[in-house]
């Protein structure tokens, strides 16, 4: 038999399995094995809630592939794109090349990835639990919360550095949230600033019960344990948005936490979304001998493969279980194309189900038979000791439960240093960013929403609001700087998503770029800060002056998104002030044009390829306009205008109804706030100077 290539690519259940299942029927002449995977081990994911809850250690259910499958060429590798037509895959070669790899069959076992993008927020603050850096991150986190609750002296903050939040009561949502609840409270007593009574774990899931998935008798059971064992059950609700307080159920009520755990929400694999092949919901549609549909060469299994079990005619669940079993049959199937036989459907019944609910108790059904309890526990841990996938890996696990029975959890804790790093965040309408007085800790750039800066002059006095900042402004430079509290609070008005440089980081960039540091001087010095120090009185003034009082009417032509770059530059030209707005479907105000913005999309144009072009002058302003408007309400006080206006150097600035209807009743301009302020600063001069006097 002549030697043939079989590329595998994926290191989870269906294709280990299909791997050693290959290298077991043929021999290493008759067939060369390449696996290709991500990692260069193979994730046990049902012990992932084991490692976030310090029950074992990581590497405990993390097998190294290459010693797990001896005889399979294992590749730390990404796999890039799959060519259906020259049978090759091309891969990141671990140097930043692409290289390409002729197959004469390929099995597909890329799995699923986790999905936070469903729920607005959850990706900035929410920990998903899929691999095993989830795993590590999250119980890293939540040892850094009781070492945070144990320093924290305010009881609100407390209690909020105490609380965890898991979104989804499947089996990954509820052994997660068992393993979180045992390690906090099992872990109260190392700690003197909290009790057992300061923790709150709450399970948040759209049904009416948990486990969807196993029989009613024993998702009532794990309900009530769970309950038992300290747990709040938000049940037949959903979380719509993720923030740095906590979660916004659909109800809009806020439920905070400082730890996020999100089990729901997977998507397929890039390598899928562009595999021109049948799917269903994304997933690969196969023959019943696990055949891509309209492929000889290619098979699909695991949790990426939507496979019919012969068994009883339906999909095959994405589970450990089922993968593994695909895993084998396709590469028995293989074989037999190989020796001219005829292939064998998907057949497979399903074992049972196994979960832990924390608290030396579990949930089981096993061949017909359902157990609860610390019977159930013993099970399940006695199942996935003899399933891990080595010996070593059963003696590194069987060594770390028994030292949990007998020693206290692992409290140690890497502090990684949060000043160096680059994080994301989410904020709700209304939300502070940070508080007047409080210790600056990074450096925020607006990629989304606008926020408001206020300021308290005096203490118990109502803070007001100073400036408005929006998409591509920046805020935390001048405390990083002065490295002292912040002089203002920044507060939501939108949903805001931000990105946070740590201080340290921000330091070193500050320090090494020239460029950085020039634009934060030249920030600096504009910002309201030194200006109204050195004008006091302009900046009561400014407080007590109607906005309305200062407006001009809107200009009496508008453009749309929709308009053309040629059709803007003669409403510009015709415009008696030279000062247009632009409106949205719904006459909304959607941005601004005056001639500084016609020079800007000049510029923008000119950095567009000459071939990729087109007719420039039918381009729509929307294709042109940067999205980052500036604007303020009605509501808004005059001095709010002028240090928006100051802030972006700007000398006209709309004015709308309010923050939540976006339609313009007016502008403002800067020459007229100056004209009056010098009036009014010339009537008022005598008596100040009388006073001072
Ligand atoms: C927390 C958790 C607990 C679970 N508990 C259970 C349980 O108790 N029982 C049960 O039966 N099931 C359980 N499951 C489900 C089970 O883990 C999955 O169904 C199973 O892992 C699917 O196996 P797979 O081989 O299809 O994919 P995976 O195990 O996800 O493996 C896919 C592999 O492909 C790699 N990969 C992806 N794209 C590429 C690429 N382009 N190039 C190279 N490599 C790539 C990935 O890195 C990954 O290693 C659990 C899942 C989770 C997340």
């Amino acid at each position: 038999m002549k030697q043939i290539r079989v590329v595998i690519i994926g290191g989870g259940f269906a294709a280990v399995q299909f791997a050693k299942t290959l290298r077991g029927k043929l021999r290493a002449s008759e067939c060369e094995i390449l696996l290709f995977n991500r990692e260069n081990h193979m994730v046990f994911h049902p012990l992932l809630a084991d490692v976030a809850g310090a029950s074992i250690n990581a590497d405990a259910a993390a097998a190294p592939l290459r010693q797990m499958l001896p005889g399979v060429a294992c590749r730390t590798e990404r796999v890039q794109r799959i060519d259906l037509a020259t049978s090759e895959i091309e891969y990141d070669d671990g140097n930043g090349a692409l290289a390409r790899l002729h197959y004469d069959h390929l099995a597909i076992a890329c799995g699923a990835e986790s999905n936070l993008g469903i729920i607005p927020g959850m990706t900035e603050h929410a920990f998903a639990f899929k691999v095993m850096r989830d795993a590590i991150d999250l119980r890293q986190h939540v040892v850094h919360q009781m070492e945070n609750a144990e320093a924290a002296g305010d009881p609100d903050l407390r209690r909020w550095h105490l609380s965890f939040i898991i979104v989804g009561a499947g089996f990954s949502g509820v052994e997660v949230a068992g393993e979180i609840n045992e390690l906090v409270r099992s872990s109260t007593r190392f700690y003197r600033n909290f009790r057992k009574e300061d923790v709150v774990v709450s399970l948040v899931h759209s049904q009416d019960q948990i486990l969807p998935e196993v029989a009613p008798k024993l998702r009532i059971f794990a309900q009530k344990k769970m309950e038992k064992a300290g747990i709040t059950m938000r049940l037949n609700t959903r979380a719509v948005a993720a923030t740095h307080d906590g979660i916004e159920l659909k109800d809009h009520q806020m439920l905070r936490g400082a730890t996020i755990v999100c089990t729901i929400g997977t998507t397929i694999s890039p390598l899928i979304q562009h595999l021109d092949v049948p799917k269903e919901k994304g997933r690969i549609l196969t023959s019943p001998e696990m055949r891509v549909q309209g492929q000889l060469n290619v098979w699909a299994i695991g949790d990426c493969a939507l496979i019919i079990n012969a068994f009883d005619n339906k999909p095959s669940p994405p589970t450990g279980q089922f993968a593994e079993r695909e895993g084998r049959q396709a590469a028995l199937n293989l074989v037999r194309i190989l020796k001219s036989e005829p292939t064998k459907p998907f057949y497979f019944k399903a074992l049972g189900q196994l979960c832990s609910i924390g608290g030396y108790q579990a949930v089981a059904e096993m061949m017909g038979l359902r157990i609860s309890g610390f019977l159930a526990w013993f099970l399940w841990r006695g199942v996935y000791l003899f399933k891990l996938p080595t010996w070593s890996r059963r003696f590194k696990v069987a060594l770390d439960w028994a030292w949990d029975v007998l020693f206290p959890r692992d409290l140690s804790f890497l502090n990684t240093d949060s000043e160096q790093n680059v994080t994301h965040a989410y904020y709700l309408p209304g939300d502070f960013i940070h508080r007047q007085g409080e210790l600056a800790r990074t450096f925020c750039i607006i990629d989304e929403g606008e926020v408001e800066a206020l300021k308290a002059t005096e203490e118990n006095a109502e803070p007001q609001v100073v400036a408005v900042l929006s998409k591509g402004d920046f805020f935390g430079e001048a405390t990083l700087m002065g490295n002292r509290p912040h002089e203002t609070s920044v507060r939501a008005r939108t949903v805001v998503r931000l990105t946070q440089i740590g201080s340290g980081l921000f330091s070193q960039l500050a320090g090494a770029s020239a460029p950085l540091r020039d634009l934060l001087s030249r920030t600096l010095a504009r910002r309201s800060g030194d200006f109204w120090r050195r004008l006091p009185l302009a900046k009561t003034l400014l407080s007590d002056e109607p906005l309305a009082s200062l407006m001009d009417p809107i200009p009496a032509k508008s453009l749309s998104k929709e308009t053309s770059f040629a059709d803007a530059v003669v409403a510009l030209n015709e415009s008696p002030s030279g000062e247009l707005l632009i409106l949205d479907e719904q006459q909304r105000l959607w941005g601004t044009l005056d001639r500084q913005d016609l020079y800007d999309m000049i510029a923008r144009i000119a950095v567009i390829p000459v071939e990729a072009r087109g007719d420039v002058t039918r381009r729509k302003l929307s294709e042109l306009l940067p999205g980052s408007l500036h604007y303020v309400s009605l509501d808004d006080s005059t001095l709010v205008a002028t240090a928006t206006m100051l802030d972006h150097g700007i000398s006209w600035l709309p004015v709308v109804h309010s923050k939540d209807d976006l339609r313009p009743v007016g502008c403002l301009r800067g020459a007229r706030i100056g004209s009056r302020m010098i009036q009014k600063l010339s009537q008022s001069a005598p008596a100040h100077a009388q006073s001072a006097g």
